[in-house]
């Protein structure tokens, strides 16, 4: 791309022009803005480069020459990086007439690159500073076959399509804005209602595993953060405030409140493990760049639980964990995931020998479930190492959700006992872990995976009545009743528009089921049903239907 861009413009001074995932770009400096008619030039001329089929050629050069030759092609950014460079030499490509800095590896010719598209034109500061020139950059992408190119485009295009932000609105499930505050998330009715039935699942799903229901409060003392060290290792992602001269934290993460019900009684061996289950809702001070619709966002709840356990107990319990996970991810229509190990980072507490042994449990777990994994060198919490688990969804794209922590450290700094079977006190062992995540986050992917279309379980109302005329309106609402009373999320679209429209409104807001009544279906005391995924499927009675729709939701059919 910079050869062709050069080629057409030789007055465009070339920046930096990586790969980055999904493609590359190349930043340029240029009196004239591209246009987006440009990208079609450009690509027009590679194809022609790709045609000659230049041979890439690499050489090695001592640094002072390479400036020189940069300097007289007029390259002045690229003298600035070479002076930049450690050490002696620099590494130069050419084909054909084109010579760049780079490092490579390459292809060996131009003639090797299959499919390859330029996907828009953005501004970068040079080396990302505001004082420095604004470059013009563009992005493309390159693909060993074009059907693996269009396949990505579609991606793209459906992505954008299943945006849970603009979804979000669409579907008037939740908003933010300025006025309350970024990454502040305000549920209406529809989403708050898909909200309480994701709770509903977690939490009976919780109890039947053996976890207890507990809730803290959302502030605590800074004492408490000091010997947790969130104080030393977490403050700048806490809100702090004073209260009658003392300070407290608005809670970043639950696991003082459980420790301290963990440590109103005392515990015998007998009573482990115990697992402590909340959802929590906890602050965290993101920075507003980072702030992404319901992915990133200063407040959100999390189905979080801690077990507290036997050293001979770890193992197991985070294979239960681990199986937890899965079946949830499954229940909600997830098939796919992959698995990171987060290891020590360097702001950290507690001992070496605790992290190995913490370590080695969270591998040896996955081992025995014969989970593979990657490592994540450096990523784990402050008080221990973690296994993440993202899901995948309809796009294949990963989504964070479940995380289980490994933790030694604050039972230690709680001093944390239980009395163990000779009589005497020993330290229990801490996993922190989340199922869903953050509760926010796992709508987002829900909205997304689904593209909005929930299945029957999930769907905040799951039926709408359409009454045709005024006529019906009595029916209509006895109907109504009838399915409230059969335990379906029902309304009534007694709007006075045109039947067409109702549908057609229905249908955007990615209702399952419509029921259209007019005096014919009354007459007959039945109703006509129109499937989201079916389309018209007939009359037929009421207790039919309310028998189809508690099959579909037991069933959880996608
Ligand atoms: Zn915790």
């Amino acid at each position: 791309m910079a050869q062709a861009v050069k080629e057409l413009w030789p007055d465009a001074k070339l920046g930096i022009g990586p790969s980055i995932e999904d493609g590359f770009y190349y930043d340029f400096d240029r009196e004239e803005p591209f246009s987006p008619e440009d990208l079609g030039v450009i690509e027009t001329k590679m194809r022609e480069i790709i045609k000659k089929n230049y041979p890439f050629e690499r050489r090695e050069m001592a640094k002072a020459e390479a400036v020189k030759l940069f300097k007289n092609m007029g390259e002045t950014y690229k003298v600035e990086l070479i002076e930049k460079i450690p050490g002696d030499v620099v590494s130069i490509y050419s084909n054909g007439n084109f010579i760049d800095l780079c490092k490579g590896p390459h292809v060996a010719s131009t003639g090797e690159i299959k499919a390859f598209k330029l996907l828009s034109i953005a501004g970068a500061y040079w080396h990302g500073i505001e004082t420095n020139p604004m470059l013009q950059r563009i992005y493309g992408t390159a693909f060993p076959t074009q059907k693996d190119l269009e396949h990505y485009i579609k991606t793209i295009e459906e992505a954008k399509k299943r945006d849970h932000r603009v979804l979000g609105r669409q579907l008037e499930y939740f908003s933010m804005n300025d006025e309350m505050g970024p990454g502040l998330v305000l549920y209406h009715p529809k989403g708050a209602r898909l909200r309480t039935l994701i709770e509903e699942y977690i939490r009976n799903e919780h109890l039947k595993r053996g976890y207890q229901l507990v809730i803290g409060p959302h502030i605590l003392k800074s004492d408490v953060w000091v010997r947790s060290g969130h104080y030393d290792y977490y403050k700048e992602n806490m809100y702090m405030f004073k209260i009658e001269n003392q300070e407290y934290a608005i809670k970043p993460m639950n696991c003082p409140n459980h420790i301290m019900v963990y440590k109103s009684k005392t515990r015998s061996y007998k009573d482990l493990p115990i697992k402590l289950f909340e959802l929590g809702t906890v602050y965290r001070n993101e920075k507003s760049g980072v702030l992404h619709g319901l992915l990133r966002v200063r407040g959100f709840t999390q189905d979080d639980a801690h077990i507290f356990c036997l050293q001979d107990q770890v193992e197991d319990e985070i294979i239960k964990v681990i199986d937890f996970v899965i079946d949830t991810l499954n229940a909600f229509g997830f098939d796919d995931f992959s698995i990171e190990l987060s290891t020590r980072p360097a702001k950290s507490i507690g001992s070496d020998a605790d992290w190995a042994l913490a370590e080695k449990a969270l591998i040896d777990s996955l081992n025995r479930k014969s989970l593979s994994y990657e490592i994540n060198e450096g990523d784990g919490a402050f008080y221990g190492p973690k296994i993440d688990i993202k899901l995948k969804d309809a796009l294949k794209r990963e989504w964070q959700c479940a995380t289980i922590q490994c933790d030694f450290a604050l039972p230690e700094r709680f001093d944390l006992k239980y009395i163990g079977q000779d009589g005497k006190e020993y330290r229990p062992i801490m996993l922190h872990r989340v199922i869903l995540g953050s509760l926010e986050r796992f709508m987002g992917a829900l909205i997304e995976h689904f593209a909005g279309a929930l299945p029957l379980w999930l769907a905040p109302v799951q039926c709408v009545i359409i009454p045709v005329s005024e006529k019906a309106g009595v029916y209509a609402e006895n109907v109504w009743r009838t399915l409230f009373a059969g335990d379906i999320r029902v309304e009534i679209d007694a709007r006075n528009e045109r039947l067409q429209k109702k549908i057609r409104d229905a249908e955007v807001q990615k209702i399952p089921y419509m029921i259209v009544i007019g005096e014919k279906e009354e007459s007959v005391g039945m109703i006509s049903v129109r499937s989201k995924a079916q389309g018209d499927i007939g009359r037929m009675k009421l207790g039919d239907f309310i028998e189809r729709i508690k099959e579909e939701k037991e069933k959880r059919v996608r």
